[in-house]
């Protein structure tokens, strides 16, 4: 009954919000916890046509067994994976660009945040998919939310909404099936289909404001949670930017809002070697 559920608010979504059709290929980002490997189960089980993508962020063996996690579910559902590396793209892994930032005010999470969306898009535009489907649920769409407003940044809450489209050829739409689904009803999927997922906390975990605002979105009522998730998606509507104007990063060519794209900031001092 439970799964039912959930996978009826899944449909529903992808169909109410237009999020894919079953004939594009689809790049589902796998970090090989429940949120993600959820997601590529459900689709793949209503027979959308996905492929996964994962970033081994080289940050020892928590990033090791993530990788092992999401080889396992790909070999299961019989999808195609395709694996990255922030080293090979960049000549650093994560604990290097964490230690060369250190003096910055950035959290670790905002860093990784960083060079996780830069490969994303970059390889799954390279690789032809038409749109990147990620674990995003509502209890972190809530975060997020919060967060935005407590720091005194509503604007940011623009992208709250199922689908982030672009009209930048550059841009690969993300889309987030997972949107209206609860994350406890995550957790209890993933058991009931036995999932093979990573449970331990990242060690280098560096958000904790964002759990602290995790705590009290807990504490909160499913109706409560279902109110806050309909006002929140009117700030989409007041906040989206008809006529944004799209930058293009003069170090390395990915779009950006300002000059120099973040990624840049944090690691390409070479002009030439990223550029296509
Ligand atoms: Fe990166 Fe933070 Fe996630 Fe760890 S918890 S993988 S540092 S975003």
């Amino acid at each position: 009954m439970m799964e039912k559920n959930i996978e009826k608010k899944v449909l529903k979504t992808v169909s109410e919000y237009r999020l894919c059709s079953k004939k594009e290929r689809v790049a589902v980002a796998l970090s090989g916890g429940k949120d993600s490997s959820v997601t590529a189960y459900i689709l793949k089980k209503f027979g959308y046509n996905i492929e996964g993508i994962h970033i081994n962020l080289g940050m020892g063996k928590h990033s090791d067994d993530s990788q092992k996690a999401v080889e396992k579910l790909c070999s299961d559902l019989k999808i195609n994976l395709h694996i990255f590396y922030p080293e090979r793209e960049t000549g650093k892994n994560m604990l290097k660009i964490f230690k060369e930032n250190s003096g910055r005010k950035l959290n670790t999470c905002v860093m990784c945040g960083v060079v996780k969306k830069w490969i994303l898009n970059k390889k799954t535009r390279e690789l032809k998919f038409s749109k990147i489907a990620t674990g995003h649920h509502m209890n972190d769409q809530l975060e997020s939310f919060l967060m935005n407003i407590l720091k005194g940044s509503p604007e940011l809450n623009r992208g709250f909404y199922p689908i982030l489209k672009t009209k930048d050829k550059k841009m690969v739409p993300r889309i987030r099936p997972l949107f209206f689904v609860e994350e406890k009803e995550i957790e209890n999927y993933a058991k009931t289909k036995k999932l093979n997922v990573i449970r331990e906390i990242c060690p280098y975990r560096g958000e904790t404001y964002r759990v602290e605002v995790r705590e009290f979105v807990r504490t909160l009522s499913k109706k409560q949670k279902e109110n806050l998730m309909k006002n929140a998606m009117k700030f989409n509507e007041k906040f989206i930017k008809k006529n944004e104007k799209i930058n293009y990063c003069e170090k390395c060519g990915e779009v950006c809002r300002k000059k120099t794209c973040k990624m840049c900031e944090l690691i390409i001092k070479d002009k030439k070697s990223n550029k296509k």
